[in-house]
């Protein structure tokens, strides 16, 4: 059984790039014969704006998408995810190091542009030091399950080489404040999700998922990561770079630009959301089901 999902951060109105991602996998899990979650990933208080998830939740709709099963709140689930901390054990350790203790070290950067944790923490905290932060130790630079790979169904062969691009990464704060991969890899899990469609700024998160997962014994999703949407300045959309909200007040044209964005082409201009969803589901299905 396909389970395909649409997580967004309720940081603000859906906008063209988020409605891509949400186009995207909700073709896919209905190509599939598949169930389709909307999932609201709300655990980053500071980053979480008043009703705009509800806002994000009314907007799919008008445009015809939603949730076949309950939405799950990421913030409701601070037990699930504490539960999934502990079961890590050993792989987990304490992280006194401020920010400008890791910058200063002068490591590499890593492939998201923060630097590479250069692992003073890893044999137990100095005398008086505070946790900051908990981290999960990556395997050493000679160990062969440091190197994840996968296949993403839209951009190939992905290979990432934690050790060396990574390094052991944050999965909880000491204020309380649970990393992003975390949460998706359990939540994931316990949705039974099968199928992650997303967009491309996800791609260097992907790999750090797979080592989570493979840590907790969850199994590894099917990824494909569409391409994100740029803004004239070749920035990603997003409420930082001044995304517009999208204008609901013509469905139709919101759903043909952003499936223009995915190449599919609709042989003609439909009258309707449902002649456009037929349309659009038809066309993805020849493209990425049958093969
Ligand atoms: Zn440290």
């Amino acid at each position: 059984m396909y389970i395909g999902r649409f997580a967004p951060s309720p940081t603000g109105p859906l906008h063209a790039g988020s409605l891509v991602a949400a186009l995207a996998s909700y073709l896919d899990a209905r190509s599939n014969r598949g169930h389709w979650l909307i999932r609201i990933e709300d655990i980053d208080e500071a980053r979480t704006v008043a009703s705009a998830a509800e806002h994000i939740i009314q907007t799919l709709a008008a445009l015809g998408m939603r949730s076949d099963g309950e939405i799950l709140w990421q913030s409701t689930r601070q037990e699930r995810y504490n539960a999934a901390f502990n079961q890590l054990g050993n792989a987990v350790y304490a992280c006194a190091c401020s920010r400008r203790e890791i910058a200063d070290s002068r490591v590499s950067m890593a492939s998201d542009g923060a630097a590479i944790y250069p692992g003073t923490c890893r044999h137990g905290l100095a005398p008086g030091r505070v946790p900051r932060a908990w981290r999960v130790r990556v395997p050493d630079a000679n160990d062969s399950q440091t190197l994840i790979q996968f296949h993403d169904r839209w951009q190939g062969l992905i290979e990432e080489n934690l050790a060396a691009h990574v390094g052991d990464f944050v999965l909880k704060r000491a204020d309380g404040f649970w990393a992003y991969q975390l949460a998706v890899v359990v939540d994931d899990a316990e949705q039974g999700v099968t199928d992650i469609v997303r967009g491309a700024d996800l791609l260097e998160s992907t790999t750090r998922q797979i080592y989570l997962q493979r840590l907790l014994g969850f199994s590894t999703p099917r990824y494909l990561h569409v391409p994100a949407v740029v803004n004239d300045r070749g920035e990603k959309l997003s409420k930082q770079t001044g995304a517009q909200p999208l204008d609901v007040g013509n469905p139709i044209k919101a759903l043909i630009e952003a499936a223009a964005h995915l190449g599919l082409t609709l042989s003609h201009t439909p009258s309707s959301v449902d002649e456009f969803w037929t349309m659009a589901i038809l066309e993805w299905e020849q493209r990425f089901v049958r093969i």
